[in-house]
C-alpha cells in the first residue's frame, strides 16, 4: 500500500478525493476538518424541535450535466426528485423567477407568444451597448432597464454590497431570460435533494476502511511530515498564514424564524427591492417536500463583507484578488508535495457537481503521474490560476 496522505477538510472535495485514492489504488488517508463535523458547508441536520431538514450554511440544491457525477451521488444515497422554482416578491407583486414566459407577460400586462416575447425583449435592450463595461450595462443590453431594475439591481446591489456598475460584465455571461413558461432554476438534466441530507451522504462516501476522519482538528503545517502527500480543500491564503494579504470574500447570515404551518408556500423567496435590507428568505421543510412537518422554519438572508471570524462563502474575485490569486498560486506551485482542490483553496464559486466532478478527475490526475513518477498536479487543470 502506498503512503498515507493528509487530506484537509471533510466537505465534498476532501470525501471524494478520499474515497477515489481509496477505490482506485488502495490509499489510506487522514482527513482532518477544523469544524465538528463533516460534509463542509453543505452540512444538513435535522432540527431538534421540529425535525426538519435543515441546510445549516445555506440551502443546497443538487444540479448536475455530468452522468457519471449523479451516478456517483446516487451511489452513496437515494435521491428524491426536487425541482427549486425560485418566486420574487417586489412592489409590483410576486413573480417568477428565472425570468420567464410568465413572469414577462405577468409583469407588462400581456399575453405574448414566445416569438412575440422575443421580440419585445430585444426592443427593450439598449442597443446603444456596444461593449459592455459592467454587470449593469450587459443587463441593460440584455434585457432593458424595467426588468433589471425589477429583478437584478437591488438584489446584486445587496448581495455584492456595491454598484451593479462596480461589477464585472461577465458575471451576467448568458441572456437571463426564458422564453417558455419552464419555472426550474436550473437547466441540468439531473437534478434532486438526497432523501436524508448531505451529511448523511457524505457520511457513506467516507465509510471505507482506508479512511480515518478526525473532526474538531485544524491543519498545522507539522503535520505534513508524517503523511507522503497533503491535500489542502481550505483558503488558499489561510495556508499561507495570509502573508501576501487576504482574498476578499462576500459571506451571509440568517435570521431564523419559527412558525406553524406554511411560511411562504416555496422554498426559496427573494426579495429583490433595493429598500430591504436582505436578499431571500428560505423555508427548508420545502426542500423535503415528501415530508410532512406542522411548525416550520424560515431564515431569512443578508450579505455582508467576511470578517476574519467569517465563514467565507462567495469569492469577489476583483481585479486586485485575481493578482493577489496569482501571487498565492505562485507560493503554491513551489510546494512539493502539497496539492489544493475545492472552492476555497482555488478560490473559485463552485456547485457541488462541479467539486465532485473535479475531485473524481484530480484523483485520477495525481495516480497517474504518481505512478508514471512526474511530478503530481498542484491544482486541478480547470482551476486555471
Ligand atoms: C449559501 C450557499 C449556497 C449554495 N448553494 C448551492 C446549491 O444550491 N447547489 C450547489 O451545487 N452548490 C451550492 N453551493 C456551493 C457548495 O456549498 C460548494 O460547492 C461546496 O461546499 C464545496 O465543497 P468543498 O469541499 O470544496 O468546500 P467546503 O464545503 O467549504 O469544505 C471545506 C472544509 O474544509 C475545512 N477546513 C478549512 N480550512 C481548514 C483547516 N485549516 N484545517 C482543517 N479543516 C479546514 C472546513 O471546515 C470545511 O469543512 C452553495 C454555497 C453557498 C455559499
Amino acid at each position: 500500500m502506498p503512503d498515507p496522505v493528509l487530506i484537509v477538510g471533510a466537505g465534498f472535495s476532501g470525501a471524494v478525493l478520499a474515497r477515489q485514492l481509496a477505490e482506485l489504488a488502495d490509499v489510506k488517508s487522514i482527513v482532518i476538518d477544523a469544524r465538528d463535523h463533516i460534509a463542509g458547508n453543505c452540512h444538513t441536520e435535522r432540527d431538534a424541535e421540529t425535525g426538519i431538514m435543515v441546510h445549516t450554511f445555506g440551502p443546497h440544491i443538487f444540479h448536475t450535466d455530468r452522468a457519471d457525477v449523479w451516478a456517483y451521488v446516487n451511489r452513496f444515497s437515494e435521491f428524491r426528485p426536487f425541482v427549486n422554482r425560485v418566486k420574487a416578491t417586489t412592489d409590483r407583486g410576486v413573480f417568477s423567477l428565472p425570468v420567464n414566459l410568465h413572469t414577462i407577460n405577468q409583469f407588462f400586462g400581456t399575453s405574448m407568444s414566445p416569438a412575440e416575447a422575443r421580440e419585445f425583449i430585444q426592443e427593450k435592450a439598449d442597443t446603444s451597448i456596444a461593449e459592455p463595461a459592467n454587470f449593469e450595462e450587459q443587463a441593460l443590453k440584455f434585457i432593458g432597464r424595467e426588468l433589471y431594475e425589477a429583478f437584478f439591481y437591488g438584489y446584486t446591489k445587496k448581495q455584492w454590497g456595491c454598484d451593479p456598475t462596480e461589477l464585472p460584465a461577465a458575471i451576467l455571461s448568458r441572456l437571463p431570460v426564458r422564453f417558455s413558461y419552464d419555472d426550474n432554476y436550473y437547466n441540468s438534466p439531473f437534478q434532486g435533494m438526497p432523501a436524508e441530507g448531505y451529511t448523511a451522504l457524505i457520511a457513506k462516501i467516507l465509510d471505507h476502511p482506508n479512511i480515518e476522519v478526525r473532526l474538531n482538528t485544524r491543519y498545522e503545517h507539522a503535520m505534513a511530515e508524517q503523511f507522503g502527500h497533503v491535500f489542502y480543500t481550505g483558503p488558499l491564503d489561510e495556508y499561507f498564514a495570509h502573508r501576501l494579504g487576504r482574498l476578499s470574500y462576500r459571506t451571509v447570515f440568517w435570521e431564523k424564524k419559527k412558525s406553524e404551518g406554511d411560511f411562504q408556500g416555496v422554498a426559496v423567496m427573494n426579495y429583490p427591492d433595493p429598500k430591504l435590507p436582505y436578499t431571500r428568505i428560505h423555508e427548508h421543510k420545502h426542500f423535503t417536500p415528501w415530508e410532512k412537518h406542522d411548525s416550520t422554519l424560515a431564515f431569512v438572508e443578508y450579505s455582508k463583507e467576511t470578517g476574519p471570524d467569517d465563514i467565507p462563502y462567495y469569492p469577489k474575485r476583483l481585479a486586485a484578488d485575481k493578482e493577489l490569486l496569482a501571487s498565492y498560486a505562485t507560493l503554491a506551485n513551489a510546494e512539493q508535495k502539497v496539492s489544493f482542490l475545492g472552492r476555497l483553496a482555488t478560490y473559485r464559486y463552485m456547485d457541488m457537481h462541479q467539486v465532485i466532478g473535479e475531485a473524481i478527475d484530480f484523483a485520477d490526475a495525481w495516480l497517474a503521474a504518481k505512478s508514471s513518477g512526474a511530478k503530481t498536479p498542484t491544482f486541478p487543470a480547470k482551476a486555471a490560476l
